[in-house]
């Protein structure tokens, strides 16, 4: 694994201590960790894929130099031919993730058969960690300092002043 490439795919709408930690544990296994934020123009999301982008390589850009951070759109499976990567690496935390995750994992596969789908277990203090709990509490200006990096923090803030987040 350690010769690799894998991909991290994911909205990262926005990024949290959960994707955190299973960045770092990936980055640790692969000689290259492509973390893809998902652009799709029909999904609503807060931030745009540019941003999403930014915050991540804010967060992970000189902490690991094997990590990259892109956006791409399209199927993912495309996306990981054309980075000659073999592994895609998702995040387990309940079993409400499981029938979604082995969905995907098996369409995937369908797909592109060299390609696996690696599981990380979340660690079980990230494990009610989601991007849509941090939406649901900075929209009515909650704290989430606990549970993002700082940056994602302040550009939640910064989204909430303008009002771009609202209740
Ligand atoms: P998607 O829209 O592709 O599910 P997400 O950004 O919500 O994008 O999640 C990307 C991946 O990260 C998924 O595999 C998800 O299960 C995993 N993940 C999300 N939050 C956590 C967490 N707190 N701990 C571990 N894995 C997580």
């Amino acid at each position: 694994m350690s010769q690799s490439v894998a991909i991290y795919p994911g909205s990262f709408d926005p990024l949290t201590n959960g994707h955190g930690d299973i960045i770092t544990r990936a980055a640790s296994l692969f000689k290259t960790l492509v973390v893809a934020v998902a652009h799709n123009p029909n999904k609503k999301t807060i931030f745009t894929p540019e941003e999403r982008v930014a915050l991540i390589q804010e967060e992970f850009g000189s902490k690991f130099e094997n990590v990259e951070v892109v956006s791409h759109s399209g199927l993912l499976v495309d996306f990981a031919r054309e980075r000659k990567a073999r592994v895609v690496v998702r995040g387990l935390r309940a079993v409400s993730d499981y029938d979604y995750e082995t969905q995907l994992a098996l369409m995937n596969r369908r797909l592109a058969p060299e390609i696996e789908t690696l599981f990380l277990a979340a660690r079980e203090d990230c494990s009610y960690i989601s991007s849509s709990v941090v939406k649901q509490i900075a929209t009515f200006g909650g704290d989430v300092s606990a549970i993002v990096p700082p940056a994602v923090k302040r550009a939640l803030d910064e989204k909430y002043r303008l009002g771009l987040i609202k209740g």
